[in-house]
């Protein structure tokens, strides 16, 4: 009879699975199984930080819609990792993390990193379980795979003892499981799209957001068809930018405040009322607004707000049964009507206001002249990954996506550190789909510091990321060296240290020479244009860029913060 163990049956269960990419950091008890999984035909990438694996893991799920696995060791590994699937799980993003842990023998006696990780991990996602033995492997993995893209998707965790996976067992022993289908499509009930329809033709002052369950779901071509046969303005969340591109006409993002407070009837599609969209509420909405919420889960309707029409559906159906529903109404909005016209003053205006910021660049530099020349150089199919405050704030407002799934950040639980994993997932996902798409991750310099020995991984695994490091010297901002020096001088740095400051003029472009290469520090434009043209030339390596501004740069004045006050 045949033997086998737990590694390898976990391993075939992953490949039989269709799972292709396995981020992690190996150790006792994992090392044997990271060698079965290449053997069984999976891309194993080693990391430096758990957590940095993790965020890699879920970036992948979003781009490819099949969940990649986290590996980790037991203990404090598996406790960074949940970072990363607390990170996974708010974003509806999915993820499977096998997590070694403590012998089972060893556990309640002070086993080596013994940690009950199951419960540690449950908070966190959709699914936690331990299999009661190697032949059980196949049914707990396929459960996994399924519950992580299922319905909204989200974070899995397998927890693996040490006993588990060295357990010998006869093959045919090994519980069989079937692949798990692609998720089905979930049809909308077709009264509640007419209702829908109707109250889009009241309204006076329609709007469409575009969330990134919009994006996740693959929907771009019913939603831009909804929008071109409807002229509906639109508005992208965050990540939902380029299922529509953001130079279509009807995008509002420039009237972002103003379209969001006027609009009587909103059009939700993958995008929830939590503290990114100021939670349907005054003062950032009309006390009256209506909202048509559409969402795949059932749990989310009605949340923060009672909607108007609640669907619980795929968007990509409800996008097109909505357009056909409009166009059987001989439905289109008025281009020059009055809703368009005040959210035309209002883009028209506010543009002014950013070209003349990014017109300006006097050194130090500003976001915006930064920003400005970030976008004129590059190619217009490139796939942004942002983190930072003002960083990722004033960059989402600037750099343009076109196509969908191209903006990677921090999200719904805005975290910081998830960059440098995203954009090496988004690396990988280009070399195997889009060979010629280029990464650029763009980064604050306290965002980069949380995960920014993962460059050394960028190189290990050759891809050609662009690392750009906007550095304003500190966290929302700090001092130039000089203010700095004087702050700090004739006492205790720790008592004198503004807690936001990091050091003044930092090189981190010289990290590259840790690998024979040589980084960029800009002061100019120029110096920008030419260190980007160069890197994006680079095919087989990463390239780092670190541009100095202005340490008191701030956004241009908001009516609303909400930076601030929608986190309060
Ligand atoms: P954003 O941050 O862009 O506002 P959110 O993450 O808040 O987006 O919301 C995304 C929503 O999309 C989630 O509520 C999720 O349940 C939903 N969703 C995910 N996939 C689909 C899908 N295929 N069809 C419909 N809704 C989806
Ligand atoms: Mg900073």
């Amino acid at each position: 009879m045949a033997e086998t163990n737990g590694d390898q049956i976990l391993a075939e269960a992953l490949r039989d699975q269709g799972v292709r990419y396995v981020f992690g950091i190996v150790g006792h008890p994992v090392i044997e199984l990271a060698l079965a999984l290449q053997a069984a035909g999976l891309r194993y990438l080693g990391f430096r930080n758990e957590q940095a694996a993790c965020y890699a893991a879920q970036a992948h799920g979003f781009l490819t819609r099949k969940p990649a696995a986290v590996l980790c060791v037991s203990g404090p590994g598996l406790l960074h990792v949940i970072g990363g699937m607390a990170n996974a799980q708010m974003n509806c993003w999915p993820v499977l993390v096998l997590g070694g842990s403590c012998p089972q023998d060893h556990e309640g006696i002070g086993g080596f990193q013994e940690s009950n990780q199951v419960e540690a991990s449950r908070p966190h996602c959709k699914y936690a379980a331990r299999p009661a033995s190697a032949s059980l492997i196949p049914l707990h993995v396929e459960k996994a795979v399924r519950l992580a893209t299922y319905g909204r998707p989200g974070a899995a965790y397998l927890d693996l003892p040490a006993t588990l996976l060295k357990q010998s067992i006869d093959s045919d022993r090994v519980a069989r499981a079937r692949p798990v289908p692609e998720p089905p499509l979930v049809f909308p009930d077709t009264r509640l799209v007419e209702e829908a329809a109707d109250l889009l033709v009241c309204a006076k002052k329609p709007l469409i957001v575009v969330g990134k369950g919009a994006a996740y779901a693959r929907s771009e071509a019913q939603v831009r068809w909804l929008v071109e046969s409807t002229n509906l303005p639109f508005l992208p969340t965050p990540m939902g930018k380029g299922v529509v591109p953001d130079t279509d006409t009807r995008c509002v993002s420039s009237a972002r405040s103003a379209a969001l407070l006027q609009s009587d009837v909103v059009l939700l599609l993958g995008a929830r009322l939590n503290w990114m969209l100021h939670f349907g509420r005054p003062p950032r909405y009309r006390s009256d607004v209506q909202f048509i919420q559409v969402d795949i889960c059932a749990e989310e309707l009605h949340n923060s707000v009672t909607a108007g029409v609640a669907i619980q559906a795929s968007i990509g159906p409800v996008a097109e049964l909505l357009a056909e529903a409009l166009k059987n109404r001989r439905y289109s909005h008025d281009r020059n009507g009055p809703w368009w016209r005040e959210l035309d003053n209002k883009r028209n205006s506010n543009r002014e206001t950013v070209d003349r910021m990014s017109t300006d660049i006097s050194q130090p530099l500003n976001y915006y002249a930064v920003f400005k020349t970030i976008q004129d150089s590059l190619p217009d199919n490139c796939m942004i990954c942002s983190e930072g405050a003002n960083t990722m704030d004033i960059g989402r407002t600037i750099l343009l996506n076109n196509l969908p799934r191209h903006r990677l950040d921090a999200g719904t639980f805005g975290t910081m550190g998830v960059g440098l994993g995203f954009a090496i997932a988004a690396a990988l996902y280009c070399k195997d789909e889009h060979p010629n798409k280029k990464v650029i991750c763009i980064e604050g310099d306290s965002a980069f510091g949380f995960s920014g020995m993962e460059l050394e991984t960028m190189f290990r695994y050759k891809l050609p990321i662009v690392v750009v490091i906007v550095n304003n010297n500190g966290i929302y901002g700090g001092f130039d060296s000089e203010t700095y020096t004087g702050i700090r001088s004739g006492g205790e740095a720790s008592d004198l240290t503004p807690p936001n400051t990091l050091t003044p003029d930092a090189h981190y472009e010289k990290m590259m020479e840790l690998f024979g290469k040589k980084g960029y520090f800009c002061k100019s434009t120029e110096q920008i244009r030419i260190a980007l043209k160069e890197s994006l030339q680079i095919k087989d390596a990463p390239s780092l860029i670190n541009i100095m501004i202005n340490p008191q740069a701030d956004r241009k004045e908001q009516a609303f913060s909400w930076l601030t006050e929608s986190k309060l």
